[in-house]
């Protein structure tokens, strides 16, 4: 077994503190990740603070995940020591049912094993995350990542990155559009870059008035404050699609208005609580609300291929891990520019 430190949460209701767990030995199809940076997602704060309920402690966060790799099992082929690799918010599926098969393994009908708060396929081994200074991974689940880009910035875009840019392809998004970003947080400010690039008119929709100047410089063409009910009645029927990145219970009802007909609203935040819509908001207009998780490996390595390409990263502020609690407030006050990620080797201090 190997010898791992952490910092994990041991409760839903304690701030995250140091802990030593071991990690599996490297299989033939293994490989040993020395990890050097990890993002810090909102989804880690839901699930420490058991918003969504069922979450299992100690819990070590983390699926934004980027480092070296150390060791190799004798039937991995992809992958030699010394390669840069990623991992993301799953870690393994079932490999059988008809979205594993068609390479959407984040939709796996047996549920995929999630990086961390969850157990691999046994359904017995509990997995841990990325604030962790090492991870053993089936390489098959694991990402090739380039050594073009800063890494720290490459980190988030193992979920805030592949999780924006998933939903813009599945829905072809590009020029000719006109897309409204709900909240300019980790995966908000991916999604005004990614929708930037491929094409689309972008409108960021905030909350801050202080996030402006930053949101006209990560690509968006627009700027409206959503408590600002004039901007608002002047944005009604515009949008082909709104990114709702929103991490706070809010009432969806406002924004559909927003949308244009046939809009689409992707909600990928999860508040702890729901949002009522009534049908009538969806039917003038013939509005949608869609939802789109993550994405699976073959597209999160396209997605990663393509930032390399495009010269597109995370703008991030990087933290040593005994910060993370102090980032988890911050982010709360949706004061974050625009992801917190851990430097690792602040673990072994
Ligand atoms: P984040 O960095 O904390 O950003 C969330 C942003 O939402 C904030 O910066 C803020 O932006 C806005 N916001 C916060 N409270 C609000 C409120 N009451 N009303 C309106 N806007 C508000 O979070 P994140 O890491 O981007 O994650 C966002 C959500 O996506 C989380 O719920 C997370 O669990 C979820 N998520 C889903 C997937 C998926 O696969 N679907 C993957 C990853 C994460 P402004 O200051 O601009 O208003
Ligand atoms: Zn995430
Ligand atoms: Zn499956």
């Amino acid at each position: 077994m190997i010898d791992t430190q952490a910092y994990a949460a041991q409760n839903a209701t304690s701030p995250l503190g140091p802990w030593n767990f071991q990690r599996r030995e490297v299989g033939p199809h293994d490989v040993q990740i020395e990890i050097l940076y990890c993002g810090v997602c909102h989804s880690d704060i839901h699930q420490v603070r058991d918003e969504w309920g069922g979450s299992v402690y100690p819990m070590v966060p983390g699926h934004e995940i980027v480092g070296r790799i150390v060791k190799v099992g004798d039937h991995v082929t992809k992958f030699k020591v010394g390669d840069l690799a990623g991992i993301g918010c799953f870690v393994d599926s079932c490999r059988e049912c008809t979205p594993c098969q068609a390479g959407e393994e984040q939709y796996c009908e047996k549920g995929n094993a999630s990086t961390y708060n969850g157990t691999e396929m046994d359904r017995k081994t509990l997995t841990y995350g990325g604030y962790s200074t090492q991870i053993v991974t089936d390489e098959k689940y694991t990402l090739k990542i380039s050594d073009k880009l800063p890494l720290e910035g490459v980190a988030p875009l193992l979920c805030a990155g592949i999780t924006t840019y998933s939903p813009l392809r599945h829905w072809k998004v590009g020029k000719g559009h006109k897309v409204g970003v709900l909240g300019l947080g980790g995966l908000g400010h991916m999604a005004v870059k990614l929708a930037h690039s491929m094409g689309a008119e972008v409108t960021m929709l905030s909350t801050s008035p202080s996030k402006e100047a930053d949101a006209k410089k990560l690509g968006a063409h627009h700027f409206a404050l959503i408590k600002d009910k004039e901007q608002m009645k002047r944005l009604r029927n515009t949008f082909d699609f709104i990114i709702n990145t929103v991490s706070a219970p809010h009432d969806y009802n406002q924004f559909l208005r927003l949308l244009t007909l046939d809009g689409v609203m992707i909600c990928l935040g999860i508040p702890p609580e729901p949002s009522t819509v009534p049908a009538f908001n969806l039917i003038m207009g013939r509005r949608s609300i869609a939802g789109s998780l993550i994405g699976g490996i073959r597209e999160t390595q396209e997605m990663l291929d393509y930032c390399a390409e495009h010269n597109i990263v995370s703008d991030v502020e990087v933290i040593d891990i005994k910060d993370i609690n102090t980032a988890y407030d911050r982010m709360m006050k949706g004061d974050v520019k625009y992801r917190f990620v851990i430097d690792i080797a602040s673990l072994k201090k």
